[in-house]
């Protein structure tokens, strides 16, 4: 058997010796490829996350959108704004994809989004890309869940991982086929080596697990659930018999999106629900930041790269979770 592992909620970060006397003092700025961000976050390339209205609203944030690839090139380009990334596949016409999209829309940043990342399709996209365009175009690959998948992808030519593998939100990877790491585990092990930067992905449901996830080694996090409802995010709202608003947000290999994309479900590996409205992304994201800012200030932290430095981490009882929960709402 293997060791025990960590999920967020196992583990708190120890508060430190702070000399940051305004959180407007705190640089949350990364870089990935050629390219830098002014915030850590980028949002998940799924049909109820990333089109047009969240990738306009990203790009105003500083931080980068991943249009999703469940459609045409043409109607893809459309939805892609100069500065966002795309998604695409690892068969079928993804190069002729990549092509049209940096000739139509003049992106240069691409995602190779497949569920199980340390595959030998993955292996031959990348080295395609890198063949063909050399270092003019950004590559983020992925989804993986081990060092040495990280360290394979990282050699085989990507800029960007993403790292995480059956911890979002939406996925019932881990319940229909028993493979999976808790992300937060993920990430630490991952940033042991040296490779590529580090997107944390899945199963981020609080600005707190975004400290985490970059404490813990990530250069970004990824999210889904956490953008989901919001203006910017495509679907309809629905108004349930109370007045409360909703949108749906579904995984991309659940009945519903494979049905609306294929044609057909098959081997379902996430579900489809709806979550309330939240209003504008730049206010959910403006609120995120915030706390991100206050958690590096916990740690001492002026920028990501110290807050790896100097993060501790404690795993907690399971009484410790209780009381770091807001637990006045457990007795009421
Ligand atoms: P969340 O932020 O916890 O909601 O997780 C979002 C992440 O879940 C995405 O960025 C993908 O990596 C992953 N994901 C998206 N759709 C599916 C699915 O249908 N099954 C499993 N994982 C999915």
């Amino acid at each position: 058997m293997k060791r025990q592992t960590h999920s967020f909620d196992d583990v708190l970060l120890i508060p430190q010796y702070s000399d940051i006397e305004s959180r407007s003092e705190i640089d949350l700025s990364r870089q990935l490829g050629r390219r830098i961000f002014s915030i850590p976050i980028i949002t998940s390339p799924m049909d109820t996350v990333t089109e047009s209205a969240m990738a306009a609203a990203f790009g105003e944030m500083g931080g980068l959108a991943i249009t999703h690839r469940y459609c045409d090139m043409v109607e893809q380009s459309k939805m892609t704004p100069f500065s966002a990334a795309a998604a695409i596949g690892v068969t079928g016409d993804f190069m002729k994809r990549i092509e049209f999209l940096m000739a139509d829309s003049r992106i240069d940043t691409f995602c190779l989004d497949v569920a199980h990342g340390h595959h030998i399709l993955v292996e031959r996209a990348l080295k395609s890309i890198r063949d063909k365009w050399g270092n003019d175009v950004n590559i983020i690959a992925g989804n993986v869940a081990t060092p040495k998948a990280y360290v394979d992808l990282s050699e085989w030519g990507a800029d960007a991982v993403r790292v995480g593998i059956g911890g979002g939100s939406i996925c019932s990877t881990r319940i229909q086929t028993g493979h999976g790491v808790p992300t937060f585990e993920s990430v630490l092990t991952c940033s042991y080596e040296d490779g590529a930067t580090i997107i944390a992905d899945g199963g981020i449901k609080t600005a707190g697990d975004i400290v985490k996830a970059l404490a813990a080694g990530a250069d970004f996090v990824m999210l889904g659930s956490m953008l989901a409802g919001t203006d910017e995010s495509p679907g309809d709202v629905f108004v349930s018999n109370n007045g409360k608003s909703f949108k749906v947000y579904r995984g991309m290999a659940s009945k519903e999106a494979q049905r609306d994309w294929r044609g057909e479900a098959r081997s379902l590996e996430g579900i489809s629900t709806t979550i309330p409205a939240k209003g504008s992304v730049i206010d959910v994201v403006g609120d995120l930041l915030q706390n991100i800012r206050s958690g590096l200030s916990y740690s001492g932290a002026r920028n990501i790269t110290q807050l790896q430095a100097k993060a501790e981490f404690i795993v907690q009882s399971a009484a410790s979770q209780v009381e770091s929960s807001t637990h006045i709402l457990r007795t009421k």
